[in-house]
């Protein structure tokens, strides 16, 4: 097969007209498959069944004196803290244990700050006549959305393969406008892509001209290899207190790919003085979060190392998954040339860049042949990927068997969406 860009005329043509008959084929299979969002599988969930009865008793709900079937300790049953911090490498005083959703303090936190202003706020966001936030893109979108939500301004920053570009943001941050940045650290959602040490160190050395300039550190997979051993990566709230920049970062954290989606629990992790100033604020909106379902993800996952070990089951079931993707990949994609994708050793996505002005296109055929995809455009801010090239492939809810299928119509669709684009020219 030669490279798409090097086919003449004809051979287009002739290709168009094998691919097309392979796609009339998928969607003569009237699938119904999703790879749109990183949902665990039923097999993972399982995996947690005994979290359901590590509490049978009323004697059992008690974190030393506390009874978590009470009101009180709003930041967390101590145990619950313990735990978080041996997890991220912090201490139990900067961690904040929230209820089922990180996604919630994350609100959380940006709500506060346009509300009252953080720590270090001159004056609530609101009040700001211009908010500007960085989004490393390909990025999330649902970080992206809570900025949106609010009104701030989303500034693009490019992904490096180290992490996001901190020339760019060193630049960006010398604007006071520039209130924070989105980041995910380890196997980022969708690049996959662990920060490198020295991208770790000159956030922690950033100079911002905003003095409540916010890292949003979402280490969401900070705990998720299914390839190889733990990585550690350096704790971004001590070196930022080395740097003289000790409330510049709020790290967060949950078990929803640990344990159950959605219905875990979550962590917030910062400077003391961070942590004892949002807790006042978040003490308006609740009395307490859910402590039995803190003391119970603690009776159950105990500390890191049984928890790292409870995260090879997962990764015996999310391995042969991403293999699946990079295969079709790999074998459909690699010869014709027009794509790129990272083959990443944690986390829940693989992130692919397809010919440019053709990913919509492609997620459209998709659709049409029974395959629901993430939208292309949502990895960037606003939805919309000025390349109209990356694509975010969430192979862990279907079956595998399921996803061979769905790859199929996946590749095929690339191709042929890059097809009729060559042939339009
Ligand atoms: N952060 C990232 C980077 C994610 O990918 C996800 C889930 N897709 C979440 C947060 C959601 O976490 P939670 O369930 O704790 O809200």
């Amino acid at each position: 097969m030669a490279l798409y860009t090097s086919m003449t005329q004809t051979q287009l043509n002739e290709e168009l007209q094998s691919v097309l008959a392979h796609y009339n084929r998928c969607k003569q299979q009237n699938l119904k498959l999703n790879l749109s969002r990183g949902k665990p599988s039923k097999m993972q969930l399982d995996i947690s069944k005994d979290i359901l009865t590590a509490l049978s008793d009323d004697a059992e709900c008690f974190d030393g004196a506390i009874d978590a079937r009470n009101y009180g300790e709003l930041a967390g049953l101590p145990c619950a803290r313990r735990y978080w911090a041996e997890i991220l490498d912090c201490k139990p005083e900067q961690t904040f244990v929230g209820g089922s959703a990180s996604l919630n303090l994350m609100f959380d936190v940006i709500a506060r700050a346009y509300s009252h202003g953080l720590l270090h706020s001159p004056r609530p966001w609101c009040r700001e006549e211009t908010v500007k936030f960085l989004c490393p893109s390909p990025g999330y979108d649902r970080h992206f959305r809570i900025t949106e939500f609010f009104g701030a301004q989303l500034i693009t920053v490019p992904m490096t393969a180290e992490g996001p570009d901190m020339d760019m943001v060193e630049c960006l941050v010398q604007d006071p406008c520039v209130k924070g940045i989105w980041c995910v650290p380890k196997y980022s959602n969708p690049d996959g892509i662990i920060y490198s040490n020295a991208v770790i160190a000159r956030f922690a050395n950033l100079k911002p001209a905003a003095p409540d300039f916010t890292i949003m550190w979402d280490n969401a997979y900070c705990i998720h290899e299914f390839d190889g051993e733990y990585v550690q990566i350096p704790d971004l709230i001590e070196l930022c207190r080395q740097a003289g920049n000790p409330d510049m970062v709020f790290e967060f954290a949950s078990t929803s790919k640990i344990t159950y989606a959605g219905a875990g629990f979550s962590v917030m992790a910062s400077s003391e003085a961070n942590i004892d100033y949002l807790t006042k604020l978040f003490g308006v909106q609740t009395i307490s979060y859910d402590k039995i379902n803190q003391l119970r993800h603690v009776r159950y996952l105990k500390d890191k190392a049984t928890t790292l070990e409870h995260m090879k089951k997962h990764a015996q079931i999310m391995a042969p998954k991403f293999a699946v993707v990079a295969d079709a990949l790999e074998m459909q994609l690699g010869p014709c040339g027009f794509a790129r994708w990272n083959r990443p050793k944690g986390g829940y996505f693989i992130s692919l860049f397809t010919m440019p002005g053709t990913a919509k296109r492609a997620i459209e055929l998709c659709k049409e042949a029974g395959v629901e995809m993430t939208p292309a455009g949502a990895t960037y801010p606003y939805g919309k990927d000025p390349d109209d090239s990356n694509l975010r492939i969430a192979p862990s809810l279907p079956p595998v068997e399921e996803l061979e299928k769905a790859m199929d119509v996946f590749c095929t669709s690339l191709k042929l969406a890059a097809l009729e684009k060559l042939l339009s020219v």
